[in-house]
């Protein structure tokens, strides 16, 4: 028999490509824009007829090409962009397949006029389905200028399945969009049959969003600010409130790409959750900046999908920042505290030096004579001497409350809650505080009421302080009388072994037999009934999930503190209580716990008057 195996002719092969690369009239303008961007432009013209089926020009002033590159640049894997098997680590650019413009030149008619700056003629190509046309030099401006015709001319069945005018054209819409979100520097218009629809000057970030949103959006958007040695996070979400029905305002890039995750939107749901009802769609605009060598983009042709190397560490920061962030906004109206919005626990985790752990008993520290609880915190300083101090350096100690402490609680009874309203000033500052039922506490603010969970707050007062100190101030540990002793597997006491330096700065004395873990000292912050629950909640934290070390401790520090604030706490006094109050308010995060549970209410006064309407 005779051989039956033929090369496909270089414009059949280019046709399939195409039908990869370029699926809709969108896809054109996504590739020319990109190219023009990888170009060094900075001004791009988009004219579009019929949807991009009758004419896409696309018009930059970057850089030209020579005219050799003008002929080699529509041969396939033809590209300026990528040298080295290494290069393609390492992208900086939008292009690196090599494979767009072949892939045009396969299915339409395209026509490039380009020019170097340093050039005094450009060349004029003309191409259709692969076969150049035309190649001659022109007069024409520096840059590049491209015309794509007639699109899918030789694939009818292609032509054929394109959706109706107004559907082509939105997916272009969205592919400007997209661009133009991610370079706010470049002057960027469009027009469609004859009526410009977008004229973006060059401008900042959050003026370009609020271009392509519309008018009055710019005060819809909340900044997201946040960096770390793994991600630069940057961006905005939109305010809760204007959350919409459907997808369509979210949007995440990275270096400057877009890409889609329904990982990294799982994220902010969850940083949204509580905020906006079930079936809305939180809207942001999230630049992310990392190292490029730690992402891969050749997963997927049209390149929207793309691979994160430390994606968990990513998503947690996207939770904490926008949680944080949204907080802030939160209470900004109510109260005007300056805060930082870093995210530091797993930078500073990073950056401070160890300190060797000691172990101090303080025997004869009673939790309801403590001198820890003042109300020296002004409401914007950091002072040192504070409540959340009292908690974790003096520990509470394990004796139970007498009976008139535990009263204390109960502060305000029923009968007298009835009572207060009357008395209520509400143009007081914050300083009058009431308890209610020895856990909520009500507060007037600037707008109105403030109402906040006073476990949850002491929750995230020990967190705060735990976590921005544990490294260089270990956790102050308590010996216990009688050591627990735990069965333990082998997987569990690797685990052990390998986080022992951590635990040990959390407070946690440990040795370790062969199959059995005893524990001699516990954080002096956990209350006795809960160290056997907390040392479960270790291992399932360390030996049966896979973390990095950064959300270990994250993880531990938060079931230590929520342990700590379930001691019993003295809010007698009014003192007392303003002293929580302050506390709170010198964590970076105030409105959420690390198990992100609600820590304050607001009631503004517009609600209050409604309530009584
Ligand atoms: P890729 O972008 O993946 O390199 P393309 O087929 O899109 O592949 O483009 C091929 C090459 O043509 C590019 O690498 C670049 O050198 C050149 N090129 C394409 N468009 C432009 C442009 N607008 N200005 C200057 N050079 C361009
Ligand atoms: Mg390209």
């Amino acid at each position: 028999m005779s051989d039956i195996i033929q090369l496909l002719p270089d414009h059949i092969a280019n046709q399939i490509a195409a039908g990869e690369v370029i699926q809709r009239p969108a896809s054109v303008v996504k590739e020319l824009l990109e190219n023009a961007i990888d170009a060094g432009a900075t001004k791009i013209d988009v004219n579009i007829k019929d949807s991009g089926k009758t004419l896409i020009q696309i018009v930059d002033n970057g850089g030209g090409m020579t005219p050799s590159d003008a002929v080699l640049c529509f041969e396939r894997h033809a590209t300026s962009k990528v040298r080295t098997a290494d290069d393609l680590f390492a992208l900086t650019t939008k292009g690196f397949r090599g494979e767009a413009l072949a892939s045009i030149a396969a299915i339409a008619h395209v026509e490039m006029k380009t020019k170097q700056p340093e050039d005094s003629t450009g060349t004029h190509i003309t191409i259709e389905g692969s076969k150049v046309k035309s190649n001659e030099a022109v007069v024409c401006p520096t840059g590049t200028s491209f015309e794509v015709k007639n699109l899918f001319y030789n694939v009818p069945a292609r032509r054929n399945f394109l959706k109706k005018d107004s559907t082509e054209f939105r997916h272009i819409m969205d592919e400007f969009e997209r661009i133009a979100l991610s370079h706010p520097e470049i002057h960027l218009t469009l027009a469609h049959n004859g009526t410009e629809l977008y004229n973006l000057p060059s401008e900042v970030l959050r003026k370009r969003i609020a271009s392509i949103l519309g008018k009055g959006s710019n005060d819809k958007l909340v900044p997201i600010d946040e960096s770390t040695d793994i991600v630069e996070l940057k961006g905005y979400v939109l305010k809760p409130e204007h959350s919409r029905k459907t997808r369509g305002e979210q949007y995440f890039f990275v270096n400057n790409r877009y890409f889609k995750s329904t990982y990294f939107n799982h994220a902010i749901n969850k940083a949204f959750d509580g905020l906006v009802k079930n079936d809305v769609f939180p809207g942001y605009f999230l630049y992310l900046t990392v190292n490029p060598q730690k992402i891969d983009v050749n997963v997927h042709p049209t390149k929207t999908e793309i691979k994160f190397e430390e994606e968990k560490f990513i998503y947690s920061i996207l939770v904490s920042s926008i949680r944080q962030a949204l907080g802030k906004y939160n209470i900004a109206p109510t109260l005007e505290f300056e805060q930082e919005t870093s995210f530091n626990i797993p930078h500073s985790m990073r950056s401070q030096m160890p300190v060797e752990p000691t172990v101090k008993v303080n025997e004869h520290y009673n939790p309801f004579h403590t001198t820890g609880a003042k109300t020296g915190a002004s409401s914007t300083g950091r002072t040192t001497d504070n409540f959340s101090k009292g908690i974790t350096q003096q520990g509470f100690g394990n004796e139970m409350p007498k009976s008139e402490d535990w009263q204390n609680f109960y502060s305000i009874e029923e009968e007298e809650y009835e009572t207060q309203p009357i008395e209520f000033d509400l143009q007081a500052e914050s300083g009058s505080s009431f308890l209610i039922k020895g856990n909520y506490i009500i507060t007037p603010s600037k707008t109105g009421l403030m109402l906040i969970h006073a476990r949850r707050a002491i929750e995230q007062i020990v967190y705060s302080e735990i976590s921005n100190s544990f490294i260089s101030n270990p956790i102050t540990s308590q010996k216990l009388l009688f050591p627990i002793e735990k069965e333990i597997s082998k997987n569990e006491k690797n685990a052990w072994m390998e986080n022992n330096a951590m635990l040990q700065q959390l407070g946690f004395e440990s040795s370790l037999e062969e199959d059995k873990l005893i524990v001699n000292a516990v954080p002096s912050v956990i209350q006795e009934e809960a160290i056997s629950g907390a040392i479960d909640e270790i291992f399932a934290t360390i030996a049966y999930q896979e973390m990095e070390k950064g959300d270990i401790a994250h993880t531990l520090i938060g079931a230590i503190a929520k342990s700590a604030s379930m001691k019993k706490i003295n809010l007698s006094s009014d003192e007392h209580v303003q002293s929580l109050i302050n506390q709170l308010f010198q964590c970076e995060n105030h409105m959420y716990t690390p198990r992100h549970k609600k820590i304050i209410e607001t009631l503004s006064l517009n609600e209050l008057h409604h309530k009584f309407s």
